[in-house]
């Protein structure tokens, strides 16, 4: 238990510092998240765009500063990942749905196996997920009958399915087609008017633009700047930052 309110940023990141080996990857990087915000991280390939997302669930240690969600120390021997893991939903490039199980039983299977959650309960949820991911009909598919695009929608459900506080997604649309890449971003965008806190690794600058609160520009493990979108795009006044721009924009 944390004396955590929602006034206070759901998700702290604080002089983040994490090296593999002797290879500094995170060079103190600081970011608050507030309930509710969107928050877009963008920055060259090798900036250390993952490794961040994967400190904020746990998946990577760290050798220095803090990370709290929701006002609990993440990089505390004591925290229950589990519970951790529940609270903050993942969801990567690779989107590594079961092959041999349809839409809806990927989406039922954390629930029941991890929550051990009644199965017509969750199922029900499942099916709502599906819907509200616009993939309505296609809940007995199996992933290889769905398009990339299909199918990350399904992983954003299978995702959802656990009742996160706070999504974190990390390219979710760098593998896709350009023709499925929108259809993934609505309902990315579909989330965020919702309310969900969500932190988004994207070269997707357009969208970045429409649906972010604040964006992050990372370069070899620091924040080289940050801002609002609007802002963001007109002041970009970092060097590396404008070149970057300049290539993706
Ligand atoms: P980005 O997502 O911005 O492309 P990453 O966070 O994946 O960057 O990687 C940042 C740097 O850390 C890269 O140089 C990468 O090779 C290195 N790196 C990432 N994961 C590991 C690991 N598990 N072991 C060693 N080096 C790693
Ligand atoms: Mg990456």
């Amino acid at each position: 238990m944390t004396n955590w309110t929602p006034d206070q940023p759901i998700i702290s990141i604080h002089n983040v510092h994490k090296s593999f080996g002797t290879f500094k990857v995170l060079k103190g990087v600081s970011i608050d998240v507030m309930k509710g915000e969107v928050i877009c991280i963008i920055g060259p390939s090798g900036s250390g765009k993952s490794t961040l997302i994967r400190c904020i669930n746990a998946l990577n240690d760290i050798q220095g500063g803090s990370i709290t969600v929701e006002g609990q120390e993440v990089h505390d021997d004591k925290l229950d990942k589990l519970a951790l893991r529940k609270k903050v939903g993942m969801v990567f490039q690779q989107y590594n749905l079961f092959p041999h199980k349809t839409a809806l039983q990927n989406v039922m299977m954390a629930p029941i196996k991890v929550l051990k959650e009644p199965k017509a309960e969750v199922e029900q949820r499942a099916r709502a997920l599906i819907k509200k991911v616009r993939l309505e009909g296609k809940e007995d598919s199996y992933p290889g009958e769905l398009s990339g695009g299909q199918q990350q929608r399904v992983a954003i459900a299978r995702s959802l399915a656990m009742r996160p506080d706070v999504m974190l997604f990390d390219e979710v649309t760098a593998a896709l087609d350009p023709e499925t890449v929108k259809e993934v971003l609505i309902t990315i965008k579909d989330l965020a008017a919702e309310g969900m806190t969500c932190i988004l690794v994207t070269h997707e600058m357009k969208f970045a633009e429409e649906v972010a609160d604040h964006i992050y520009f990372t370069d070899k493990g620091v924040i080289v700047e940050h801002g609002p979108p609007a802002e963001f795009f007109k002041m970009a006044s970092d060097p590396r930052t404008r070149e970057f721009l300049s290539q993706v924009l």
